[in-house]
């Protein structure tokens, strides 16, 4: 696992090159989101690039990891996925963000019919409103594989180590240190 230790000449940079994040505050009336990207179809670069514009639209984007490349779970014959994640502070509730957010999906020629196995331009899951826990049909935060995926807890683990999780008790760097198997996830410049 990697170690937390800050090094003096890079001190927001974690020993095995990752950046740590440092924990940020919503505005009063304003929830911070953090949020899973992914694009595995097309400039995939372009397309996480352009739901970061997107979002910027319906709030703020405090922080963005870097880019990260993994091979497509479970999708037989998929190209790998770019991941990143996102803190979002917006004061929209979580399902208006989900709506907003399926609704850009959908703009950008995703079939909102698709199972969760299919190629897709961009795809944007709420993996943690603050720290609500609420589990409806359209909606379940924290995200219900938020604490299986390499690919999900690499980026977060980037920008909010130390975030919690409300129903795991447990920090993301406690949540990534106890994941196994999940695969090789690059960070890619
Ligand atoms: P996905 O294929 O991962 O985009 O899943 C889309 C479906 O999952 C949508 O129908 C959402 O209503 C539902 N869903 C439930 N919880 C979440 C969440 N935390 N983030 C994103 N989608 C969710």
């Amino acid at each position: 696992m990697v170690g937390m230790a800050r090094t003096r000449n890079d001190p927001g940079t974690l020993p095995c090159g990752y950046r740590t994040g440092g924990a940020v505050a919503p505005r009063a009336g304003a929830t911070l989101y953090h949020l899973g990207l992914g694009s595995n179809l097309g400039d995939r670069r372009t397309h996480l690039e352009a739901a970061l514009a997107f979002l910027g639209g319906i709030g703020r984007v405090r922080k963005r990891s870097s880019v990260y490349e993994t091979a497509a779970a479970g999708m037989p014959g998929s190209g790998p996925f770019l991941n990143m994640a996102v803190a979002l502070e917006t004061a929209l509730p979580p399902l208006e963000l989900l709506r907003a957010c399926k609704a850009y999906e959908a703009a950008q020629g995703r079939d909102p019919r698709d199972s969760h196995y299919r190629d897709r331009a961009i795809d944007i899951d709420i993996l943690l409103a603050g720290g609500l826990v609420l589990a409806t049909p359209e909606l379940t935060v924290p995200h219900p594989r938020l604490a299986e995926r390499g690919f999900v807890l690499v980026p977060l683990f980037e920008i909010a180590p130390r975030l919690l999780h409300p129903v795991e008790k447990e920090p993301v760097v406690r949540l990534l240190a106890r994941l196994k198997g999940a695969g090789e996830v690059r960070r890619i410049p």
